[in-house]
């Protein structure tokens, strides 16, 4: 009979693997199992608060991996694995039997860290760190706000998704803040002592918005040692572990994060929260007939971005395909690149290349990535050029 995959999960991970099983070994059942019939992408959605595109340009839909692939795709959720049989639990009362299993449900939040906010509480102060609705809330509240008013965005410690996210959104919003509002003030409250491409957005936000002088555009705190505990949503105030107290007229709070729930209600991740994968062939420490790709496994120093998530994909179809061929297993290596934007015109990069150490460890391979250069015009609008036509390639290689 023919072998049966089963991907819980059609985000960046789980669309790149399911299309890239299909086209290494055609004679593989493939199932895709994906809560939304479409899918909005994170990556460019923070373009949206510097006035660049719309919502929806971010959107895209399964049908390529169904037509052009043979994807079976399955419009459900996941609500349990039955790891002993082999099955997929799904929300509608049915469920699908897998030889293997690939997970990659992505993130969720950790509620239990800021007390004050929870679900709810982040309807009306949005994290907005799954493209959506909250993507539109936030680009509303900004829009809105007065004008001397103040954005606050608090940012959590690692591992989360996107480590350069809260730095290009707050460049973004500058941006636009720039021409509309240019009283206004963006406070960066974070949870780290320092954080990705800093050196390249500090000198990004000096040159265009004013950074280190007292008009400037972008302030940025570090709270490690003062941890944000505690929102105090009718005052919309964010109180520390010391008792600091900051106040703003729109809050954009980046909770924690770990991997998505049907992970960790599996008993898929460890007490960190994410999923441990032996990174060669991404088998679950777990369970050897899961494989655990994306945001929500533990493939450090590979960054949780889109781009590494593609690349643990391929990494994966190709070790998923081995092993129920009973083929001898490729050396696994994995790519990151993550553009960011500080103006429309202004771009930064940071790339890396990844290979497995003996044992399960990952190493980056020295002297194959690096950051941009900095402070060189040229190369500043070739990189902004570069960041979106690295977006659309992304896309179109994941979901297209
Ligand atoms: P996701 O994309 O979150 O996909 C998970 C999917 O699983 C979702 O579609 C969800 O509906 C589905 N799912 C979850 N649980 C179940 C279940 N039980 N049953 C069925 N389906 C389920 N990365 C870059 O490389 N470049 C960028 O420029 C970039 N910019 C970013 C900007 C922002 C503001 C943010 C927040 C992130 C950005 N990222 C970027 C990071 C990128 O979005 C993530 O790393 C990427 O989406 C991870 O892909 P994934 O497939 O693991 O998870």
């Amino acid at each position: 009979a023919e072998p049966r995959v089963v991907v819980v999960g059609g985000g960046f991970a789980g669309a790149t693997v399911a299309k890239y099983l299909k086209i290494l070994d055609g004679g593989i059942r493939v199932t895709l199992v994906e809560a939304q019939s479409r899918y909005t992408t994170c990556p460019a959605s923070n373009w949206l608060f510097a006035g660049m595109g719309d919502m929806e340009r971010l959107s895209v839909d399964y049908q390529a991996l169904r037509s052009r692939y043979g994807v079976e795709v399955v419009a459900d959720t996941a609500t349990a694995l039955d790891l002993s049989r082999k099955r997929v639990q799904l929300q509608s009362g049915g469920a699908q039997a897998y030889d293997r299993l690939v997970l990659a449900p992505g993130i969720d939040f950790r509620w239990d860290v800021i007390a004050g906010y929870d679900a709810a509480a982040a309807e009306r102060f949005p994290h907005a760190w799954k493209a959506g609705p909250q993507t539109l809330t936030l680009l509303r509240q900004v829009q809105a706000m007065p004008a001397g008013g103040v954005v606050l965005i608090a940012v959590p410690a690692d591992p989360y998704r996107c480590p350069p996210g809260p730095y290009e959104r707050a460049s973004m919003m500058a941006f636009w803040l720039k021409q509309h509002k240019p009283r206004a003030k963006i406070l960066i409250l974070d949870a780290k002592r320092s954080f990705s491409k800093q050196a390249l957005f500090e000198a990004g936000w000096a040159k265009h918005y004013g950074y280190g002088t007292p008009n400037s555009l972008i302030e940025w705190h570090s709270l490690a040692d003062n941890p944000l505990l505690e929102l105090h949503a009718d005052s919309k105030i964010l109180a520390s572990e010391f008792g600091d107290r900051f106040t703003g007229d729109v809050l954009n709070i980046i909770p924690p994060q770990t991997a998505g729930s049907i992970a960790r209600r599996s008993g898929l991740a460890d007490a960190g929260g994410w999923c441990p994968v032996r990174p060669a062939t991404a088998q679950s420490t777990f369970d050897e007939f899961v494989h655990v790709i994306g945001d929500a496994a533990n493939y450090a120093p590979i960054p949780k971005s889109a781009f590494a998530a593609n690349s643990e994909a391929k990494a994966c179809a190709f070790a998923v395909v081995s092993l129920l061929r009973e083929q001898p297993l490729a050396e696994a290596h994995w790519l990151n690149t993550c553009y960011s934007l500080v103006t429309p015109e202004h771009g930064i990069s940071v790339a890396g290349v990844y290979k497995p150490d003996t044992g399960n460890t990952i190493n980056s391979v020295s002297g194959a990535g690096g950051v941009s250069v900095g402070n060189n015009a040229e190369a500043e609008r070739a990189e902004a050029e570069y960041a979106q036509i690295v977006y659309r390639n992304l896309v179109a290689d994941s979901f297209a």
